[in-house]
């Protein structure tokens, strides 16, 4: 299917869809069954059922979203921690050691940190944008690195071509969590990561009504995690499927528009003298602008930053805001505001926090669909006083 639509706009509306379709409907209906008939199939991950996701719900996604980032094979997950815990799971083992940047989502960090040593699993943080630094942390028992296109949420654009070479030098498997970038601006494959992840809950899925997640990647490490998954049970629900099948078909419109309203915001507050930094790729301030251009079509629709006034500013810009929700998660139509101390990354402890760079009153946002103006209008008032 990868091959028959040259666009990814094409490929989001017409990619995996069943020919032909079903019922004659346009729009895919949901399979709520959750076994189907037996066919004579002949391995156990072949027999139709929700739980071993195959269902004609989860195979169009899969389908979808391998063209999506021109992959050979995607899997959709319960959520995006099911396609994070999994996908690693998959691949290590007692006794071995993963490689991870040092500026994680909380949630993987925490996964990595907290779980991961209870199965004999080691690993070590690595700076992603410091190479040379990399192999002195390299064992024999290392099996693979991990990283985030974009990082949560510090906007950090590590060297992902560093980190693809070094992975394939050391035979590591490469994970990357795409989350943040989506496959509008960057599809993980094309430049030699082996694993894409994603949190589907995001921009793929965009209306912040269902929880979801992907793993997208080359056919044979897609099936090792599928069949992990079978066996873990981390499965999307088919209605779920449905929801995040048709979220996806509008993907790119709101991608690209909410990279431009994130990249007009971006400069407005730069511009601001309340404001001391802003933390976004599109910015030629930004320390890694010039990589960012290079891999990436878009600079996403996130940001975040700091006022001159710490943590009390932060608290009254976040009270003042009214047009964006002072809610977690990220992606959506809506514009959010959140303080990561206080949610996504308040599983750490402080001292991690500070460490890496993520303060008290750092703010961030997941510019949404509005008019960027209307956005742009409403943080001024905030930002005043
Ligand atoms: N990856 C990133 C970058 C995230 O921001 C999140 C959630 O915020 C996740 C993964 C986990 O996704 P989920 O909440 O769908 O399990």
């Amino acid at each position: 299917m990868a091959e028959s639509f040259k666009n990814l706009e094409t490929k989001l509306i017409h990619a995996g869809e069943p020919e032909p379709r079903v019922g004659g409907a346009v729009s895919m209906p949901i399979f709520q069954s959750a076994n189907f008939e037996f066919a004579g199939e002949t391995s156990y991950h072949e027999i139709k059922y929700i739980r071993l996701n195959n269902t004609p719900n989860h195979a169009v996604l899969h389908k979808k979203l391998a063209a999506a980032e021109n992959a050979e094979a995607a899997l959709v997950t319960g959520s995006g921690m099911a396609a994070i815990t999994t996908s690693l799971l998959s691949v290590l083992s007692a006794g071995d050691h993963l490689l991870i940047q040092d500026t994680l989502y909380g949630g993987t960090h925490d996964f990595i940190t907290k779980d991961l040593p209870t199965f004999g699993i080691e690993y070590d943080f690595i700076d992603a944008d410091d190479p040379d630094s990399w192999k002195k942390k390299l064992r024999a028992s290392t099996k693979a690195i991990y990283v985030e296109t974009m990082t949560n949420p510090l906007m950090q654009v590590a060297d992902l071509r560093a980190v693809v070479d070094f992975a394939r030098i050391n035979l590591l498997v490469s994970f990357i969590d795409n989350t943040f970038a989506s496959p509008v601006n960057f599809r993980p494959a094309e430049w030699g990561f082996d694993i894409s992840l994603h949190s589907c809950t995001k921009y793929l899925n965009g209306h912040s009504d269902i929880v979801a997640g992907a793993a997208i990647g080359g056919a044979e490490l897609i099936e090792k995690v599928t069949h992990k998954l079978n066996r873990l049970g981390g499965t999307l629900d088919p209605h779920a499927c449905f929801l995040l099948h048709r979220g996806i078909k509008t993907l790119s419109l709101r991608v690209k528009y909410q990279n431009k309203s994130a990249f007009d915001i971006a400069r407005f507050m730069e511009k601001h003298p309340a404001v001391a930094t802003v933390n976004y790729p599109g910015l030629e301030s930004h320390p890694r602008h010039l990589r960012a251009r290079e891999l990436f079509d878009g600079f996403s629709g996130m940001l975040s930053f700091e006022l001159k006034g710490g943590l009390p500013a932060a608290g009254r810009f976040i009270e003042r805001a009214s047009l964006s929700i002072h809610a977690p998660s990220l992606g959506g139509v809506e514009t959010l505001v959140t303080r990561p101390a206080t949610t996504s990354h308040s599983g750490m402890l402080p001292e991690d926090r500070r460490r890496l760079g993520i303060t008290d009153g750092l703010i961030r946002v997941s510019v949404g669909i509005e008019a960027t103006e209307d956005i742009i209008g409403d943080f001024e008032q905030a930002l005043r006083g």
